[in-house]
Parts: structure tokens; sequence; C-alpha cells
């Protein structure tokens, strides 16, 4: 089978698609055929070393396609069934073996490539709305990065707890995006800082929570937008990581709450795996939540997808199809 592997960490060259055999499903494993693999910054961090693993280095964390085969005491899929999964690592390929509770069905009236664009982005943002920081109606909450692919669904969850949404984005067309999926406030940072705009959009109170994903290039001014006791969810850096911080500054600026969450903490088992997969694929299915697919490439054109979310060009999903 064809996978992408990387051997030395560094930029999307170092992506090389090889030849490797099929793995065989273990006990409490499945082995799925691949039909789409969602791409996400996590991948980037993995290939450039930021993020360690021993090379050869099997990149893509999320995928949908089928049961091909189950190892001894799978009880929770069975061969034929489509499937989606998050959170193990090695989807950019045709197939990957998968650790069978992590898996989770399609329901039938869902496409295979939307449920792949949705799975870790979309628990992303229901793991950030609903328990990091549960979002009550009224408050005010900051989305960085708002038309990305964690961004837009970020955008519509916080709207659907009922939050007054806070958004930032690089340009006209991002702005258009996170518009549409129903920020309050679009504020274009690349020509205007942030900081002072939302002070004087919430009448200097602050906000109750900023959604940080940029890293370095946001974090100082995300925490002086924050009122009293607010949180700041430092939850990834796509701008650079976030340099060593003093606590005694959370005191400073009003008694803050600073936290820096991952998506495997809060999908730790599989009750609550299929909690967050039930709303993110039934709200999905009701039209009540929008997942926009910027583009699919081929499996082999894993460099030039990298080279396009690293390069700030795209607005929602990037797929690879095998
Ligand atoms: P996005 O689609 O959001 O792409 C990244 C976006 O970040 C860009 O489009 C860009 O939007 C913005 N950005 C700002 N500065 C830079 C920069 N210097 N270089 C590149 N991009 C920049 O990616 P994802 O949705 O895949 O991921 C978003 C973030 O969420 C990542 O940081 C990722 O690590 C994090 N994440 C964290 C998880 C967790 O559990 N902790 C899980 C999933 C994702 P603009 O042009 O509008 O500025």
């Amino acid at each position: 089978m064809k996978a992408i592997l990387v051997n030395s960490c560094g930029g999307p060259e170092k992506l090389e698609l090889a030849e490797v055999p099929v793995p065989a499903p273990g006990p409490g494993q499945a082995l799925v055929r691949i039909e789409a693999s969602g791409v996400n910054f996590i991948d980037i961090y993995f290939r450039t070393g930021l993020y360690k693993a021993d090379p050869p280095i099997a990149l893509g964390m999320e995928a949908a396609g089928i049961v091909e085969a189950v190892g001894p005491g799978v009880t929770e899929a069975e061969p034929g069934d489509r499937v989606a999964y998050t959170m193990c690592r090695g989807s950019y390929a045709d197939y990957a073996v998968v650790p069978a509770w992590q898996l989770v069905k399609i329901p039938g009236s869902l496409d295979t490539r939307t449920v792949a664009a949705a799975m870790l982005q979309g628990m992303t943002a229901h793991y950030l709305t609903h328990s990091t920081f549960p979002l009550a109606p009224g408050q005010a909450a900051l989305v960085h990065a708002a038309a990305g692919g964690v961004g837009l669904l970020l955008v519509q969850m916080a709207k659907l707890r009922g939050a007054r949404v806070f958004a930032t984005v690089s340009t006209e067309a991002k702005a258009a995006l996170a518009r549409q999926a129903g920020a309050d406030e679009v504020i274009l940072y690349s020509r205007q800082d942030f900081e002072p705009e939302v002070k004087r959009l919430t009448d200097g109170r602050g906000l109750d929570v900023v959604y940080d994903s940029v890293g370095v290039a946001t974090f100082d001014r995300s925490l002086n937008c924050l009122r009293p006791r607010g949180m700041m969810v430092s939850y990834g850096q796509s701008s650079g990581a976030v340099p060593p911080f003093d606590p005694l500054i959370l005191n400073h600026k009003g008694s803050l709450f600073l936290t820096r969450p991952s998506l495997g903490h809060y999908c730790a088992n599989r009750e609550e795996l299929l909690w967050r997969a039930g709303d993110l694929l039934g709200w999905i299915a009701a039209g009540q939540l929008q997942v926009r697919i910027h583009q699919a490439f081929p499996l082999a054109d894993a460099a030039q997808a990298h080279r396009d979310l690293e390069g700030r060009l795209t607005s929602g999903k990037l797929l690879l199809i095998p």
C-alpha cells in the first residue's frame, strides 16, 4: 500500500510517498481502508519536529473509510462498516490499523468526506466550547483564525451555545466566511490591532474566554483582552510556540486562568468520544453545522496540502484522497 512517511524532520519536501506492507489488526484493533484523510496542523508539528516521534514518522491523525478486517476481541465494529476516527497517527495511507474503541460509525445520511473533514477539528471545537470553557448564553468569546478548519466550526458551536462571538482573520475573504459562520464581530488582525478593538467593542469589560490557536503572535494581547478571572485557552501555535511563561502575569492581569488543552485528553474514553461525535455528526446531519472542505488533494500531493495550510491559503478543511 501507499503511505506518506517522514524520515527526517523539516519542510514539506520531507513528505515521501512510500510503498509499505498493509498492516494486520491485532487484538482490539481494526484495519480501515481509508477513503479520505484529514490534514491538520498537528501533522505539520510532527513533520517539523515540534512534536516528537521516531522516524519513519507516519503522518495523519484522522480519516474515514471502510472496516476491512478486525482483530480478536473487537466488538465496536465489523468488516464492511463505514467508520471514522481521529487521534491515531498514520492516516495518510491506503490503510490504517486503529484501536477499535476509537471508531465511530458514520450515519447513513452523511458522506464519507464530510465526516473525515469533521472529526478532529469538530471534536476539538466541541470540547473547547462544551468542556474546557463551557460557554453560556451571552458570554463573550474570541476565536482567532476564525476562518480556519477549527475556527469555522468553533464559531458555529459557540453560536449554538448562545455566545457573543468575536473573530479574527487575515483577509476580507476570510472575514466573509467568519461572518457566514455566525461571528458577531470580525476583526482583520492583519490590518488592525485586535486588542484595542476588543476593548472598544466590549466597552472595556473584556472577554470571558479567548480561544487562541495562533500562539506566539497573539498570546500576550489575547491575555490583555480578558475580563478579570477570564480564561485563556491556548490550544495551538500556528504562528509559532509560546515562550516560557511566568504565572505571576496571570495575577497581574486579573487572576486569569490559562490552559493548554489537547483533544486526546478530552476524548479519553469511548463514552466521551461517542458523546462528542454524536453531537457533532448529529448537528451536521440536521443541517445545524456546516463543514467547509477547502480542497481535496490526491494522497501523493500531501506536500502541497502542507504548503497551503502553513501558507495561510486555506479556509476550512484539506483532505487527502488515497
Ligand atoms: P487552520 O485551518 O486554522 O490554519 C491555520 C490558520 O492560522 C491560518 O489559516 C491563519 O489564519 C492562522 N495563522 C495565523 N498566523 C499564522 C502563521 N504565522 N502561519 C500559519 N497560519 C497562521 O488550521 P487547523 O484548523 O488545522 O488548526 C488550527 C490550530 O488549532 C492549530 O494551531 C492547531 O495546532 C490547533 N489545534 C489544536 C488542537 C488541540 O486539541 N489542542 C486540535 C486541533 C487543532 P489567518 O490567515 O486568518 O490568520
